[in-house]
């Protein structure tokens, strides 16, 4: 489902480059994947023009401007490895980003590289067509725009096709609605409001105590709980970026290595072999330490056994119980499903808020929703009145970007049908069938699972590296044989199986968006391992991968 125009906040039209009719690759998407593509295929010689829907570079840090929005890797490991000397220069200011630091730091990279040049901006890709006959793609764009082009690269991002729920009389509301995802840039003022939040998950959790602090009344509109850590996000030291700035090469190689893309220790014991006081330190000190990879390598089991999972879920519903006063609230507040299952967030004062006297928690679960009405939101149990309704309500994750776009690859295929039973790829880069273009990020990779910034680099040098390899040996196309497809997609779908992931009903599955099928998106096999595995099939020529003249 599409954002409506009354709930986004269209930006205004920027200013046009002139577009090319034919190019070597098209880009789409000019957040961090597209940015650093362009980069890298500029410096290949070859000529590229990346389509951008938003009036800037930054991507999902251009449109997610909420408030309280932060990512929730730590600065100096969220940012781009690739050039040394912009790792120098960059003044990361606090612990977790903001938004607005985020956007600065896209902003300075495509200042760095002059990459504006060749992104047309304020311009949504519609179609990308395959020609069998020319090996080339015809893309199109909303603002008119035919280009063919060799290669297709679709960088646009496993989280930014925004998505409003499914409920009845949404258009009814009356007073002003906001999707986190597409935040107005000049902000919102809630003071004096009276305003309905529906959704808990990282949009909801972090914008909810900021939302709090402002608004005359905050109504919290929960069907599923979240898994919450505190984030105690600060400022940075001089003396903490001296030190990370003098072993960044070093820490680059250990993130490229490690599970999530960020180095941690390695858990050794099993949370059923360690002690309840052992237990209960390693999961204070996950908790002290503001980091979700603490919490989720505190034991080895704790990601694949339900009975090593429910000991973290108890200790952190305690946690729960010892922070929000009220009972029913805090009960309400546990999630009852494995830790880490669905996308765990972090935070600034998110249970301590629901002590506040404006703020009040609606369990969906008791009391579910029935309607959005002029005034506001009707439940089972009653109609809920406000000025303001904000959607937390997340996105249609990982897939939802590409098949909006109308792809269709060899005999006129709709990427859309042929995923109809789910995402289906080689190395979550490409799809057979669709030769020349690839996918950044894209299911069936590590991902959402991951420090982006580290997947990212990954998955574009692997690209440009074979564009390279084509470009070298006057090869014209690249695709996934199916055989290799079909065996990459059943190793990701054995490894999701020994884990808990698929316990839980979460958009990693496709559970949030209804009639999506229910498949484990993302590889769980690690940032190091995937890693390993990609250079072992280029190094062997693009093994799984046709090649042809
Ligand atoms: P989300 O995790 O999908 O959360 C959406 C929320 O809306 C969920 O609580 C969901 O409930 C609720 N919801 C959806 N439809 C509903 C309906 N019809 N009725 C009631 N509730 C409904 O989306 P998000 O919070 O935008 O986050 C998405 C992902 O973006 C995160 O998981 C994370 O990967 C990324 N993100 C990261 C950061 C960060 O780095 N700090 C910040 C924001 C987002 P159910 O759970 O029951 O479906």
């Amino acid at each position: 489902m599409s954002i409506t125009p009354s709930i986004s906040s269209e930006p205004t039209r920027a200013e046009r480059r002139d577009v090319p009719k034919t190019v070597d690759a098209v880009v789409v998407g000019a957040g961090f994947s597209g940015m650093y593509l362009l980069h890298k295929l500029r410096n290949a010689g070859m000529s590229a023009v990346v389509f951008e829907a938003g009036d800037d570079v930054g991507g999902t840090w251009y449109w997610n401007r909420y408030p309280g929005a932060r990512v929730d890797v730590e600065s100096l490991a969220y940012s781009y490895s690739f050039d040394p000397d912009l790792e120098q220069r960059f003044e990361w200011q606090e612990r977790y980003p903001t938004q607005p630091e985020i956007l600065a730091y896209a902003r300075h990279v495509a200042d760095r590289f002059d990459l504006r040049r060749d992104i047309v901006f304020g311009t949504r890709t519609t179609a990308a067509h395959y020609d069998e006959a020319k090996r080339s793609w015809t893309v199109r764009t909303d603002r008119g725009d035919t280009v063919t082009t060799r290669y297709l690269v679709m960088a646009t991002g496993c989280l930014s096709a925004a998505k409003l729920p499914e409920i009845p009389g949404i258009d009814a509301f009356e007073g002003d609605t906001y999707h986190t995802a597409h935040w107005p840039h000049e902000g919102v003022d809630f003071t004096g409001k009276r305003v309905g939040i529906i959704g808990t998950g990282s949009s909801g959790v972090q914008s909810i105590p900021v939302i709090a602090a402002q608004a005359d009344h905050l109504t919290v509109f929960q069907r599923t709980p979240a898994y919450s850590l505190p984030a105690r996000n600060r400022k940075l030291t001089v003396d903490e970026i001296a030190g990370m700035k003098a072993r960044y090469r070093a820490y680059r190689k250990a993130q490229q290595e490690s599970g999530f893309g960020i180095p941690t220790k390695i858990p050794t014991k099993s949370a059923l072999e360690a002690t309840e006081e052992e237990r209960n330190a390693a999961f204070e000190e996950a908790w002290e330490s503001g980091s979700l990879v603490n919490l989720l390598t505190t034991f080895t089991d704790f990601a694949t056994n339900q009975e090593a999972n429910d000991l973290a879920k108890r200790w952190i519903h305690d946690k729960i119980r010892s922070i929000v006063a009220d009972p029913q609230t805090a009960d309400d507040l546990c999630p009852d499903y494995p830790v880490g299952t669905k996308r765990p967030c972090l935070d600034t004062g998110y249970y301590e808020t629901y002590n506040r006297d404006n703020v009040t928690l609606v369990n969906l679960r008791r009391e579910p929703l029935v309607e959005i009405t002029a005034r506001g939101i009707r439940t089972e149990a009653r109609e809920y009145e406000f000025d303001v309704i904000v959607y937390a309500t997340g996105f249609d994750a990982m897939t939802g970007a590409l098949t909006n776009v109308d792809i269709r690859g060899r005999g006129g295929a709709s990427l859309a049908e042929t995923w109809s039973a789910g995402p289906r790829t080689y190395l979550g880069i490409g799809t057979a069938g669709f030769p020349n273009l690839f996918m950044i990020t894209a299911p069936g990779s590590p991902s959402v699972l991951s420090n982006m910034m580290v997947s990212i680099e990954q998955h574009v040098d692997w690209v440009c590296d074979a564009i390279a390899h084509l470009q070298e040996r006057g090869l014209t196309t690249i695709e996934p044989s199916p055989e290799a497809q079909d065996a990459w997609v059943d190793h990701v779908n054995e490894i999701a199986s020994h884990t808990l992931y698929p316990k839980a009903n979460s958009w990693y599955m496709g559970a949030n968006v209804p009639g999506k099928p229910r498949v484990f998106m993302p590889y769980a096999g690690g940032v190091g391992e995937y890693r390993k595995k990609c250079d072992e099939v280029a190094r062997n020529g693009y093994e799984g991968f046709v090649l042809a003249e």
